[in-house]
């Protein structure tokens, strides 16, 4: 999840104690999201039931920057076979903390491959900040938590384009996933500079 604005609120202390649920909505699930579990190669087949062509566009960016990192690929899949699907938010999905776009947590219970953007996203944030907003909700994904230090992309409210994946989130991605040997330390910034 991500703010867009500063609230402060518990910092996603709720991803880290017990079993928990995700939150749910009226799309059709995808039968291949047990692919974000794989520990090495991941190849991730990408459903866009999004009205948002700009929401698309960011996730497909979003997705390039993490195939660079990560040992995955990915491709354009509409059907049910999915891995992944972005889906348009509900008010119910958004509306607790200003969220702009939510993730599902893989470990968590009713995992089905949905990430969900505000349809209307485009309306307020750049297209380098939703970029930067499907980087992070993709790092939960990947099983990444929020990451304290404001520069980091996995920070909780507003990454935009100066934002980086810093040595906590590659460590932390690391545990779960294979990063390709091209990849040294961070920070890795979201935008090329
Ligand atoms: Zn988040």
């Amino acid at each position: 999840m991500l703010r867009a604005f500063l609230t402060f609120t518990l910092l996603a202390a709720s991803a880290l104690c017990g079993p928990k649920s995700n939150w749910s909505g009226p799309y059709q699930p995808c039968s291949n999201s047990s692919e974000f579990l794989k520990p090495g190669h991941m190849d991730l087949g990408v459903r866009y039931d999004t009205s948002s062509p700009v929401a698309a566009d960011a996730l497909r960016r979003a997705l390039r920057f993490w195939s660079a990192i990560l040992d995955m690929d990915f491709h354009e899949d509409s059907s049910r076979s999915c891995s992944l699907a972005l889906v348009d938010a509900t008010h119910e999905i958004l509306n607790e903390n200003n969220d702009v776009a939510r993730a599902q947590f893989t470990d968590w219970d009713n995992f089905r491959g949905w990430i969900a953007f505000d349809p209307h996203i485009g309306e307020y944030m750049s297209a380098d900040e939703i970029y930067a907003t499907a980087v992070h909700e993709l790092g939960h994904m990947f099983g990444l938590f929020h990451n304290s230090h404001p520069t980091s992309v996995m920070f909780y409210i507003d990454a935009d384009g100066s934002s980086v994946l810093d040595e906590t989130d590659l460590d932390a991605v690391r545990a779960r996933h294979t990063i390709r040997q091209s990849i040294r330390r961070g920070p890795i910034p979201v935008l090329p500079r």
